[in-house]
């Protein structure tokens, strides 16, 4: 039996779990995703123990992303989000795949990365959106509310990126082909991070929020007439992506799609 896990604290009411299995079950495997909740100073120990143990792929979330990173030989694309959220064990190589889950939830969606993009955030989401985005060739222009994340972030992009205050954000959206919140606002609350009127019909928008899938930016930017994805498309395409990564196989996107939403 194959072993894949999930490293984080908390993990409890992850939904990595159900995804994956409802891949091996679609794709009769015998493998296995479970969960591992180690204090941060046992992380080191964690990481190693597992490739002891044979675990052939382990997942990483918060609040280990950042740290993680040095315990392993992290992919360029990688080093440069500054966070690590899948391993190959036992070859200890980390890469990162909240970038191209955003970009394929995107792809997917009929949604062309070209032109400008409006990130707003600067948090782990918002660092792996905006390489994701950049990478594909969008000019990149990122938001946040605290000035210096922002400006930290388009530094380490590069040329493609600017950085932004949030009330610049109508002026920054008129022109913009996509918008991404990579903040948390909308997690749990009825609250967007964008005002409505700067939403527009020419623009694609992914909320990286997906409790709940439709946020209140999501119902404005449909009602702006815009394009929408929600942040479970992003989750789904992460999970893809490690899974067809760690079996060498066509992940069964469907099987795993509705398992995420029936666990959502
Ligand atoms: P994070 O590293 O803690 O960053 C949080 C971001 O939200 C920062 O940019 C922060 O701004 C901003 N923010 C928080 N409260 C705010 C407020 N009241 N007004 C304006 N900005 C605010 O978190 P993260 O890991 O990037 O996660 C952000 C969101 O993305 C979460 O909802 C998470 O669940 C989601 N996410 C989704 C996926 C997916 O696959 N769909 C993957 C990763 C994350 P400051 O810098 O000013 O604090």
């Amino acid at each position: 039996m194959q072993v894949f896990g999930l490293l984080g604290n908390p993990v409890e009411h992850s939904l990595s779990p159900p995804m994956h299995e409802a891949a091996y079950d679609a794709l009769g495997m015998d493998a296995r995703y479970v969960t591992f909740e180690p204090a941060p100073e046992d992380l080191a120990a964690a990481v190693e123990g597992a490739r002891a143990l044979g675990v052939a792929g382990l997942n990483v979330t918060i609040p280990f992303k950042r740290d993680v990173l040095e315990l392993v030989d992290p992919d360029p694309l990688a080093e440069r989000i500054g966070a690590v959220n899948a391993i190959d064990l036992p070859e200890m190589r980390g890469y990162n795949t909240d970038a191209v889950g955003a970009v394929r939830a995107l792809r997917e969606h009929g949604v062309d990365c070209s032109g400008t993009a409006v990130v707003v955030g600067a948090g782990g989401a918002g660092r792996a959106v905006a390489f994701g985005l950049a990478d594909e060739g969008m000019a990149v222009r990122v938001a946040n509310r605290t000035a210096e994340r922002a400006e930290e972030l388009s530094a380490d992009v590069g040329k493609a990126a600017t950085a932004h205050p949030l009330d610049a954000l109508p002026d920054l959206l008129a022109d913009a082909d996509v918008l991404v919140n990579c903040t948390s606002v909308g997690m749990e609350e009825d609250r967007s991070p964008v005002p409505a009127g700067a939403l527009h019909p020419d623009l694609a928008v992914l909320d990286a929020v997906y409790t709940p899938p439709e946020t209140r930016l999501l119902r404005d930017a449909a009602d702006a007439g815009a394009d929408t994805v929600d942040g479970a498309w992003m989750l789904l395409y992460q999970g893809v992506a490690a899974f067809e990564r760690w079996t060498g196989r066509e992940a069964p996107v469907g099987a795993m799609n509705d398992a995420l939403r029936s666990g959502l």
